[in-house]
């Protein structure tokens, strides 16, 4: 009986047509193909869902300490220092308790998780990004704005479950171990103390709805998102180990704060520095009584105990903002100009004025950006058909250019 030809089991070419037949058990690969096998290997494991594969998010962990997680974080984030030193740790402990073996010695260690308060462009969204990029677990970031309570116009709660598992290709176990930047909670504080007829769905039908994700059970989840409804499959996740954090400006809550710690009790004449010291930044003193007051519910808060503060950003850090980062607007300027064959170079009186502007208009931070447009825009219109190579951005052209732009219409009288 003739012998059956070899052929390779990745290109099917016969045995005739190659140089060398490497042969396996049962495949055989030859000299065109074998850098595939080690492909597909790779490819095999990363689509695997039963656990015995690296994941499709090839989710690994690799623990960073505290330290190393705020040094990351000093890169992209100017200040902060409070708020980055409560995330490292939460982050950090995080990975600790997935790496706990079920139920050591009895002690099980319960998550952390995070509400941010600071005034909107502080930076909250910035730091949460940051984590993200640092991380090798999945990480969504959500906006609380778009739920409502079951039953009514609006997203269901358990979509911001699908946002975790659409980062990591639906891979469930992934998503278990993940963490969820909830924005804008402040939006979802209850609408008043006194019980109305209308419902408050968007407020308080919310946080009730947030509980059951915060606390850690099972959730059944709409793998498009959305409205569950009823002819939908549901996918099952399990919420115990995902880390929530929540971020709002909870605009008004100075006040709050003001009243509980009776900044007037100090007294006029006596420490008059200090309370101008405590008035200037009252968030720091923020806590979950203030919370609560504001408008969340204690049940709710009950499940998010630890709570940090973002400063406001005054003339020094907004300076910094423009040149320090890894990404600093300035850098990223100049890189735009480097792409042309363009040096781009800016005075420091320049800086100073961008940040005098972005406080007189109270723009924060954000309002940084639409400066260097508009001081820049001409350029970057003109440059690119000229032969110049280099471009110095002085004090008088700035001013020139701003004071041309629509700029101006935007100052808060
Ligand atoms: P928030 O979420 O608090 O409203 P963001 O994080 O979205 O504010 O901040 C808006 C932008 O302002 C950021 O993209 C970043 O460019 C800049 N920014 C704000 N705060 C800082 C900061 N502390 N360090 C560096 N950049 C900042």
């Amino acid at each position: 009986m003739a012998k059956a030809t070899l052929h390779c089991s990745f290109c099917g070419r016969s045995r005739d047509e190659v140089k060398i037949l490497i042969a396996g058990r049962e495949r055989q690969t030859c000299e065109n193909s074998v850098e595939h096998p080690q492909e597909i290997i790779e490819q095999e494991l990363s689509t695997r869902t039963d656990g015995s594969g690296t994941g499709s998010s090839s989710f690994k962990l690799t623990v960073k300490k505290p330290i190393e997680v705020k040094r990351f974080l000093d890169e992209y984030v100017i200040g902060q220092d409070d708020a980055k030193k409560v995330l490292a740790v939460a982050v950090y402990n995080h990975y600790k308790r997935l790496q706990q073996k079920p139920v050591e010695n009895d002690i099980e260690i319960e998550k952390s998780n995070i509400v941010m308060v600071g005034e909107t462009g502080t930076g909250k969204t910035l730091l949460a990004k940051t984590i993200a990029r640092l991380l090798n677990v999945p990480f969504a970031i959500v906006d609380a704005t778009v739920f409502t309570e079951a039953g009514y116009v609006g997203e269901d709660v358990e979509s911001i479950l699908t946002r975790l598992l659409q980062v990591c290709n639906y891979d469930v176990a992934a998503a278990e171990k993940g963490i969820v930047y909830i924005d804008e909670i402040d939006k979802i504080a209850r609408k008043g103390d006194n019980p109305s007829i209308t419902r408050d769905v968007s407020g308080e039908g919310v946080q009730q709805g947030l509980l059951k994700l915060l606390e850690g059970t099972d959730v059944l989840v709409p793998p498009q998102g959305g409205r569950k409804h009823p002819e939908q499959k549901l996918i099952k996740i399990n919420t115990q180990n995902i880390l929530f954090i929540c971020g709002g400006a909870f605009d008004g809550i100075d006040r709050v704060i003001a009243r509980r710690v009776n900044t007037n009790a100090i007294g006029f004449n006596v420490n008059k520095e200090l309370q101008e010291h405590m008035k200037k930044n009252l968030l720091q003193y923020i806590n979950a009584t203030d919370l609560k007051s504001f408008g969340l519910i204690p049940e709710l808060l009950g499940r998010l105990p630890v709570v940090t503060h973002l400063n406001p950003l005054d003339q020094p850090t907004l300076r910094l903002i423009l040149t320090e980062p890894k990404n600093a607007l300035i850098r990223q300027y100049k890189k735009l100009f480097e792409l042309e064959g363009i040096q781009l170079t800016i005075d420091d009186d320049v800086l100073d004025f961008m940040v005098e502007k972005a406080l007189e208009f109270k723009l924060g931070a954000r309002g940084l950006r639409s400066i260097c447009e508009s001081i820049l825009t001409e350029a970057m219109f003109e440059l690119p058909s000229s032969k110049e190579t280099s471009f110095h951005l002085n004090l008088d052209y700035a001013k020139k250019q701003f004071d041309k732009s629509k700029m101006n219409l935007l100052k808060v009288a």
